[in-house]
């Protein structure tokens, strides 16, 4: 028996669990294989488990979080700065726009993520039907081509 994958096959993981798991980019079913393959772009299925990722919907939900975060943030350091300290109108200007698109682009794929594992917890979608077990996994990543990077032994699995 494999004892790499933590989760069982049919075993649905719970909210918290499974959002932090996609905050850190990993497949909230299992939390062993990656859940995206390029910067914001999701895998169509784990290479862990099996589990399918392609029918997520997380459409416009992540910027929305982001946005909610990061003005929140951003906007009570302005106004603190504003009210409390002389700071000259250039480094107001210059300052907080690279602060607020560094720390978006920071947070989107994690909240992405996170938001993924909402629906996986939620069993929204495809995400209703959970992988049978480890031959799953096993004949996606066959099916599945990944980049070379992903990939720790190259030449394998490119039939
Ligand atoms: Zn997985």
């Amino acid at each position: 028996m494999t004892a790499s994958v933590e989760s069982l096959p049919g075993e649905r993981i719970g909210l918290v669990k499974s959002m932090a798991r996609g905050f850190v980019c990993r497949c909230p079913h299992c939390g062993e294989g990656k859940l995206f393959g390029k910067f914001l772009k999701v895998r169509p299925a784990c290479d862990a488990c099996g589990l399918e990722f392609h029918h997520h919907r997380a459409d416009d939900l992540p910027p929305y979080v982001v946005i909610f975060i990061i003005g929140h943030i951003v906007g009570y350091f302005i106004l603190e700065l504003e009210t409390n300290y002389d700071v000259p109108l250039w480094f107001q200007l210059s300052f907080w726009p690279i602060v607020t698109l560094g720390s978006a682009l920071a947070l989107l794929q994690p909240v992405k993520g996170a938001v993924v594992g909402l629906q996986y917890a939620l069993g929204m979608g495809g995400f209703a039907t959970l992988p049978t077990g480890p031959s799953v996994a096993i004949a996606r990543s066959e099916e599945v081509q990944l980049g070379p990077s992903d990939n720790p032994t190259p030449g394998l699995g490119r039939a």
